[in-house]
């Protein structure tokens, strides 16, 4: 582990960090390989000019679907609803005027005079699909899970009938045709498909699409390094919206003709698949998806045509060949069933196209740090005066109370423990002291400030880091994104470098600079406990509420943990308070200790006048008692 805190040793930043590179790498692999098909095929005449163009337009709905709901968790059944907005205030502009006053005579003036060009007509369409996705944004980023899905479709539902009943602005149920196709120029699309392949592959390379993905794995730990989810939600939703907005727009431009039909459950499962079928968590499986299913749902098509000229046709015994119909729905159907049971998370599964070939063309991936070989941790002094104090805490669940009138008060640069037998409360203890549950009385004063009322992520942006018990990592981010996730947090105003140097310092402390650019999920179970560490010091807390640290971790990974929590006491001045069943480590490591049983407190004090307090002692009956006598 660390060689000591103040190291000075010079510090070569990485010039850019693996997320980004990945993203940079995918965009410019992608965007030539599209239109290198797209060439292709137009090329060859085989394949229809239209069908191409609605191939691009697939691709930018499904890369603005995908960018939601990848990096939310979210499946979205409601983008369609945008993909109608862009294409109808698009149309607005572009239709010509003796057009509008037939179909949409009610309009305001100023949109019945409009002659713009699709291009012109851009901007709006994004707009007004990201004003519309903002206001339903508002409602969604309070969802999670099966009612956020259940939400987004009800989106689909109201679009749909709006776009039905609102009459004067759409031509109801009827179609709105005469849309200028001639505008459907390759340059037009190119330039669009290029625009939202950069905005989504720009957004993943962000802070807010890994604070999104951290939310993604695991909420709780977000909040808990100070990570607001709603917001991210929000921000993801409404950027989405903007691009499969655009999508829409030049959807009606490739048609020429829309109609409500066009952007209602049809639209929603074919855009579905495709982002199941690609891998809904990264941008470049979207934009796979979309092109194989463009491909296929042209085949289909086609297919079903073909068996068409057979209907009626007698087959044998007076059987008549069927007219087959839904052929679309039905193959897409399997498909999707095949690709959930063969392989949930799609073709590229959670990975950018670069990162796949990375592993064997050195694409996209590499070292995090060139030339970095030391780290300087930030130095920081918590002021001596913090005190982190509860007063009569409790928490009751029906029927059971988990903690009774718990107060206890911890010291900036002291190391206190807290301990119990299991089911005592101390877990709870430590969830309400963080914010992840409100207690039922009593008081939590931080740095003399009334928190009791203050949400996790405020607690957590004020200075309060945790770990968990069962551990709770970001588990498809790196290692060193676990970190940075933090770090970002706390100073915002870090450029990515620095931020990559901060976190790899955290890292370096805990003995994990190695392990920078593994996938927290694949660490072994003692440098998980550690990353959470690294991960809750990241935030440089003024006090570290520590969750059975060493569970799991053998006798040596116990051991060495001590020394970087003894240097992070005397170094910073962090105040510990360590809830630990290793009851050898408690006595050497704290100045004092709390035990709690069945929710109360019942001893406070050294460790020696605990060891000897004859409560402990029973309540410890038929546990290991051994260390409370040996090391005190
Ligand atoms: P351990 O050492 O085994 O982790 P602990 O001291 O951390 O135990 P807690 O997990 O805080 O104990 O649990 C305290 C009591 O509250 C237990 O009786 C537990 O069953 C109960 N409890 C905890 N969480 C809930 C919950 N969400 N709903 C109802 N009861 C709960």
């Amino acid at each position: 582990m660390s060689a000591g805190l103040t190291d000075t040793a010079a510090i070569t930043p990485g010039r850019i960090d693996q997320r980004t590179r990945e993203c940079l790498w995918s965009f410019g692999l992608l965007l030539p390989a599209v239109l290198i098909i797209i060439g292709l095929a137009s090329l060859s005449g085989v394949v229809q000019r239209e069908l191409l163009l609605l191939g691009c337009v697939n691709i930018i709905a499904a890369t603005g679907l995908g960018l939601f709901s990848g990096t939310s968790g979210i499946l979205s059944l409601g983008h369609v609803a945008f993909f109608g907005v862009g294409a109808y205030v698009s149309a607005w502009f572009t239709l010509p005027a003796g057009m509008k006053s037939f179909l949409l005579a009610d309009m305001p003036l100023f949109i019945q005079e409009a002659e713009w060009s699709l291009v012109a007509s851009l901007p709006m369409a994004v707009l007004a699909a990201m004003v519309v996705g903002a206001v339903s944004g508002v409602i969604i980023m309070r969802l999670r899970d099966t009612s956020a899905v259940i939400a987004s479709f009800g989106l689909v539902v109201i679009a749909y009938l709006i776009f039905t009943g609102a009459k004067a602005l759409t031509n109801g149920k009827q179609s709105l045709y005469g849309l200028p196709t001639e505008q459907a120029t390759w340059p037009v699309f190119i330039g669009a498909l290029a625009a939202a392949l950069a905005a989504a592959y720009y957004l993943k390379s962000t802070r807010f699409a890994r604070n999104m993905e951290a939310t993604r794995d695991e909420e709780q730990a977000s909040r808990s390094i100070g990570i607001e989810p709603q917001f991210h939600i929000f921000l993801f939703w409404t950027a989405s919206a903007g691009i499969v907005g655009l999508a829409g727009a030049l959807f009606g431009h490739v048609t020429g003709v829309i109609s409500p039909n066009g952007f209602y459950l049809e639209k929603t499962f074919a855009l579905v698949v495709m982002i199941i079928l690609g891998g809904y968590r990264s941008v470049s499986g979207c934009v796979i998806g979309a092109v194989v299913i463009t491909v296929a749902e042209e085949i289909f098509r086609k297919t079903e045509e073909y068996l068409g000229t057979f209907a009626g046709t007698e087959l044998a015994f007076g059987f008549e060949f069927p007219l087959v119909f839904g052929l679309t729905a039905i193959s897409f159907s399997i498909m999707i069933l095949i690709i959930l049971y063969k392989r949930p998370e799609g073709v590229l599964g959670y990975r950018e196209i670069a990162a796949v070939l990375g592993g064997r063309f050195g694409l996209g991936g590499g070292s995090t740090d060139e030339g970095a070989s030391d780290y300087r941790l930030p130095t920081y002094a918590v002021p001596r005066d913090s005190v982190l104090e509860t007063t009569a805490l409790s928490k009751s669940y029906t029927g059971l109370k988990a903690l009774d009138d718990v107060s206890v008060r911890v010291e900036a640069g002291e190391i206190v423990g807290l301990i119990g037998p299991n089911g005592a409360g101390k877990t709870t203890f430590i969830n309400v002291l963080t914010g992840s549950l409100y207690a039922s009385s009593g008081t939590i004063r931080f740095n003399h400030e009334d928190g009791t009322e203050w949400s996790a992520v405020k607690l957590a942006r004020s200075g309060l880091g945790r770990t968990f018990q069962n551990i709770r990592l970001f588990s498809s981010l790196t290692v060193l994104e676990n970190v940075i996730s933090a770090v970002t947090v706390r100073t915002p105003g870090l450029s990515r470098p620095e931020a990559q140097v901060r976190a790899m310092s955290w890292l370096s402390f805990l003995g994990l600079e190695d392990k920078a650019n593994i996938l927290s999920r694949n660490l072994a179970y003692g440098d998980q406990r550690r990353l959470e560490i690294a991960r809750a010091l990241a935030l440089e807390p003024a006090f570290l509420l520590l969750d059975e640290p060493v569970a799991g971790m053998n006798a040596a990974e116990t051991e060495a943990l001590k020394e970087p929590l003894r240097q992070i006491v005397s170094e910073f001045g962090i105040g510990i308070l360590l809830v630990e069943h290793d009851l050898k480590m408690v006595m050497q490591l704290c100045d004092r200790i709390y035990v709690l049983n069945k929710g109360q407190l019942i001893a406070e004090g050294s460790p020696t006048d605990v060891a000897s307090n004859a409560q402990v002692v029973e309540a410890y009956v038929g546990e290991e008692t051994d260390h409370l006598t040996t090391h005190a």
